[in-house]
């Protein structure tokens, strides 16, 4: 029965955080970035304005029933098809859902907001913060995460610097590697200094071996990364998975075999799915990246948005 939830994805297997129930707190895709590797596509609204962009009680009756017809995750993650901390209610929504669930919770964060201190203090809630960092300096900032005009890269990093020394919590650091833009030595070295100002307790290292909106980013090799991450040294762990995400998803109610239905129909974006199906975009995207597993689907891109056909 596709559709159940509105707000809730999952569980999904992720290489990070195991079994992981996604929130979606965020319309699409409202964000303060518009990353040349985003899955999502092209951000639709690029804002610092925080609000409360969909109903927290609606998201938790939603998460309510789920646990009561048997929840089993080892995290629930707060995401969006967007930034999730561009939810004011975020802090709320962490402190009722403690009051339902022990499950460990988890926000995944581009940490562009955490130069506020609301931010700070909403995120300080969860068990575990997993923010991003992909460029060393200010033009490579804009030309890999192309942020809002008020967002620059001091601002990240002075943000979430000051959110390492406010969370006792542990803190995952993802940086996302395109071949080419962030990969050479000067560009690591700079990148490894501004990672000792937020001091993260892990730093994991992304690549795009996911279909991404812009046809020229891409992946850094195997070995490229091996190489990388030695010089970021023992906190780095490699977690692009070049052997596919193979695991299926264990929501019941959609299946990839739905998203292929659609797509043997007419060409979709994860937009059209997410719509089409009634499913969060993140969840549309880890059917399409299934499908792409098993050669069953190719993706184009057409007036800067990424379609998907069966083939
Ligand atoms: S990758 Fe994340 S931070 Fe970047 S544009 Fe997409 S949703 Fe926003």
């Amino acid at each position: 029965m596709p559709g159940k939830y509105k707000y809730l994805y999952g569980p999904v297997p992720s290489r990070r955080l195991g079994r992981s129930l996604g929130i979606d707190i965020i319309p699409f895709k409202i964000c303060t970035l518009d990353c040349i590797y985003c899955q999502l596509g092209r951000s639709s609204k690029k804002t610092l304005e925080r609000d409360e962009y969909v109903s927290t009680d609606a998201v938790l009756a939603e998460l309510a029933e789920k646990i009561e017809d048997g929840l089993d995750a080892d995290y629930i993650t707060i995401a969006g098809s967007g930034e999730p901390t561009l939810n004011s209610q975020i802090g709320k929504l962490l402190n009722a859902i403690k009051k339902i669930t022990n499950i460990p919770l988890a926000v995944l964060t581009n940490g562009t907001l955490f130069f506020r201190d609301d931010v700070r203090e909403d995120c300080a809630k969860a068990d575990l913060v997993l923010p991003s960092l992909d460029a060393g300096d200010e033009q490579t900032f804009r030309r890999i995460n192309r942020p809002h005009a008020d967002i620059n890269i001091e601002k990240l990093v002075s943000g979430l610097a000051a959110f390492r020394n406010k969370f006792s919590g542990p803190i995952w650091l993802e940086v996302f590697l395109v071949a080419g833009l962030n990969t050479n030595t000067q560009q690591i070295a700079v990148i490894k200094n501004l990672i000792e100002r937020i001091a993260p307790d892990k730093i994991h290292l992304n690549t795009a071996v996911r279909p991404t909106t812009e046809a020229d980013v891409a992946a850094v090799t195997p070995d490229e990364l091996e190489a990388i991450a030695a010089k970021l040294g023992d906190s780095c762990e490699i977690i692009a998975d070049f052997s596919a995400a193979h695991a299926p998803t264990t929501d019941t109610r959609t299946t990839p075999e739905d998203v292929f239905s659609m797509l043997k129909r007419r060409p979709c974006s994860v937009e059209d799915i997410s719509a089409g199906l009634s499913i969060p975009p993140n969840l549309a995207v880890k059917h399409l990246t299934t499908l792409q597993q098993q050669d069953l689907i190719e993706s184009y891109h057409k007036n800067r948005t990424v379609f998907f056909r069966a083939k």
